[in-house]
C-alpha cells in the first residue's frame, strides 16, 4: 500500500511543504455536530454555501465515487510584512491561490496516477469538503483557537489543497495535540469573533465582514483599518514565531497595490480599475462594491 511518504518528493518540487494521507470515512459524529449547530445558529453569516451540501460535507465518498484517500498538501505563503504595505491579507498578496494550487495539485495528481492508478479529484477551497478538519485528521497539522491550521514548526501561513483518490494510501495519524492555548488571539481578535472554546463567530470576524460580506456593513462595524482580511490572530500566535518567508514570487505583493491609498480606492477607483489591478487575485471576491466599501468605512472612522 502507497502512503504519503512515496509521493512527498514530488509535492515538495511542486514547492508543497508537506502532504498527508487521511482515508475516506464520515466526518466523526462530534465534528459534523458540532458544525451543523453553528450553521443552525447561523454564525456563518451569509455564506449560505457553508450549509449547502451538508451530505456531502458529512462524507467525503460522495465527493469522488470509489474515493479512499484524501490527501491534504501545504503550501507556504508567508512573507515579512513591511511597514508601507496595504492593509490586505498576507494571503492575498499576489496570484489567486485557488489558481496557482489547483494547477500544481493537478501535476501531482496526475503522477499518482501514473504511479499508482485510480481516480482523482482535485479540491481547493472550492468543493464542500471539511478541509481543516481533513488537514488534522491527516496529521498535517492541528487545529488552534484562532480556528487555523498549524503546522508543527512551520506556522499558520500556509494554503490548504486536497487530493481525493480512488487508491488506498496507507493513513497517517492525528498529531494528537493542541496549540498552546494562550489565548492570545482571543485577545488580540479586533471583532471579538473567536471563543474560548474555539469557535468562531463569522460574522464578527473582519476577514468574513471584509471580503465575503454582501452590502452595508452592519451598523457599528469599525474595520479597524483592514481593508482586505485580516491576519490579526495569526500575527499573535507563537506557533508562528518561526514562520518562514515563502519561496514562492507568485504570493509576493504586487508593486502595484503599494499605489493604492485608501482615498483613492473609495472615491476615484472605477470598475475597470479594480478589474485590472485585481485581475487573477483573490482580492476580486470582495468585488469593486466590497473594496471601495470597506474604504469608506475606515475613512469614516478615523
Ligand atoms: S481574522 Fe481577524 S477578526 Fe477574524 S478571527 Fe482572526 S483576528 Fe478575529
Ligand atoms: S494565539 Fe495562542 S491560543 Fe491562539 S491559536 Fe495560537 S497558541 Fe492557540
Amino acid at each position: 500500500m502507497p502512503t504519503s511518504r512515496d509521493i512527498i518528493d514530488d509535492a515538495l518540487r511542486l514547492g508543497f511543504i508537506d502532504i498527508r494521507a487521511a482515508r475516506v470515512e464520515p466526518v466523526d459524529h462530534a465534528s459534523a455536530a458540532m458544525f451543523e449547530q453553528w450553521i443552525a445558529d447561523q454564525r456563518h453569516g451569509s455564506m449560505d454555501y457553508l450549509a449547502r451540501y451538508a451530505d456531502v460535507r458529512r462524507n467525503p465518498a460522495l465527493l469522488l465515487e470509489g474515493a479512499r484517500t484524501i490527501l491534504v498538501a501545504a503550501i507556504n505563503y508567508y512573507r515579512h510584512p513591511s511597514p508601507d504595505d496595504p492593509a490586505i491579507a498576507l494571503y492575498a498578496s499576489g496570484d489567486d491561490y485557488h489558481t496557482v494550487v489547483r494547477e500544481r495539485l493537478e501535476s501531482l495528481a496526475e503522477t499518482i496516477r501514473q504511479r499508482f492508478g485510480g481516480e482523482t479529484r482535485v479540491c481547493v477551497d472550492t468543493a464542500p469538503l471539511r478541509e481543516r478538519y481533513w488537514s488534522a485528521q491527516s496529521g498535517l497539522g492541528f487545529i488552534g483557537l484562532n480556528n487555523q491550521l498549524i503546522i508543527p514548526g512551520a506556522g499558520s501561513y500556509f494554503f490548504l489543497g486536497e487530493i481525493l483518490s480512488t487508491v488506498e494510501f496507507e493513513a497517517d495519524q492525528p498529531l494528537n495535540r493542541t496549540c498552546c492555548r494562550c489565548r492570545k488571539c482571543i485577545a488580540a481578535c479586533p471583532g471579538g469573533a473567536l471563543k474560548p472554546d474555539g469557535s468562531i463567530d463569522a460574522r464578527k470576524c473582519l476577514s468574513y465582514l471584509t471580503i465575503e460580506h454582501r452590502g452595508a456593513l452592519p451598523e457599528g462595524t469599525d474595520l479597524k483599518g483592514h481593508l482586505y482580511g485580516c491576519d490579526v490572530c495569526q500575527q499573535v500566535c507563537p506557533h508562528n514565531a518561526d514562520a518562514r518567508h515563502t519561496d514562492e514570487p507568485c504570493f509576493a505583493l504586487r508593486d502595484s497595490y503599494r499605489k493604492l491609498s485608501l482615498r483613492y480606492i473609495a472615491e476615484q477607483m472605477t470598475q475597470e480599475e479594480f478589474s485590472t489591478t485585481f485581475r487573477g487575485s483573490a482580492i476580486k471576491r470582495t468585488k469593486f462594491e466590497g473594496l471601495q466599501r470597506n474604504a469608506k468605512s475606515i475613512l469614516d472612522s478615523k
